[in-house]
């Protein structure tokens, strides 16, 4: 077993629960941090990160249990709006779980991540952080934040040995768009569109986040690793 807890925000389904089983076989402890409570290994804390209070008190308890070495923001929220009738509510919700969800976290475990000597988040952005995309400009804009929160805490925080970095993933089949993903229409464009001619595997994105943290490199803070098939640079 590994020392030090991982916290894994959106463990129960999708690419989070991937990192969760990829992170416990790689010997970690891990706590996984979802409304449903639900988790594929390590253990479960029903927690709205959208819920300050609710995600303080979920970081509190696992530092009950013992020492802090990581945080995956992972827990992610998409909804589509038209941009001329978006409202300031549906903006923020989307916000909310995307980005300042993660700076919350991040917040809360700073303490934590200092008694132990330096400690490793990795947030979870979106290819869709550099792209325009109708009808996704409160979903973009929170996936353009995540990094730039993530090179300020990284810069901020270099000092205490904790690093901050961001992975943007391309399409990855998840619940969070199977069925869009299932369109024919949409299959014939993917494999136009992305070099690799396929959408990724959740499986795919954990192998890389737990790669960073079994084998941490300490110069490596701040940047944006995109796991998209080429995607995002196909021109
Ligand atoms: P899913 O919809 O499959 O899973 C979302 C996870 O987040 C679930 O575990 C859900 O658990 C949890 N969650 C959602 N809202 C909250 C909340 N308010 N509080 C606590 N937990 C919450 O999503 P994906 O696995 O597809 O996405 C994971 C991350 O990857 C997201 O940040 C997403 O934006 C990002 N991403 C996904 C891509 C994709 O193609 N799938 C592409 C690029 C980025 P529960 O319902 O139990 O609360």
């Amino acid at each position: 077993m590994r020392d030090g807890q991982i916290i894994v925000t959106g463990g129960s389904r999708g690419i989070g629960a991937a990192i969760v089983e990829r992170l416990t076989a790689a010997g970690f402890t891990v706590a996984v941090l979802s409304r449903s409570g639900e988790c594929p290994a390590g253990y479960g804390i029903v927690c709205d990160v959208a819920d300050e209070a609710s995600l303080a008190a979920a970081i509190r308890s696992v530092a009950e249990r013992g020492p802090i070495a990581g945080l995956v923001n992972n827990a992610g929220f998409h909804e589509a709006h038209a941009s001329d009738r978006i409202t300031v509510e549906e903006f923020e919700r989307t916000m909310r779980v995307n980005t300042t969800a993660a700076i919350v976290a991040c917040r809360e475990a700073y303490p934590h991540f200092k008694a132990n000597g330096g400690g490793l988040v990795i947030n979870m952005a979106s290819f869709f952080d550099k792209l325009g995309v109708a009808g996704n400009v409160a979903y973009c804009a929170s996936k353009a934040a995540i990094g730039a929160v993530t090179r300020c805490l990284a810069v901020e925080w270099a000092k205490d040995g904790i690093r901050v970095m961001n992975v943007a993933p391309g399409y990855i089949e998840t619940d969070l768009n199977r069925d869009f993903l299932a369109k024919p229409k949409v299959r014939d464009w993917l494999a136009t569109r992305v070099p690799v001619k396929r959408p990724g595997q959740a499986t795919e994105v954990a192998e890389l986040i737990s790669t960073m943290f079994e084998r941490p490199i300490g110069f490596l803070t701040g940047e944006t690793i995109y796991i998209d098939g080429g995607q995002g640079m196909n021109h």
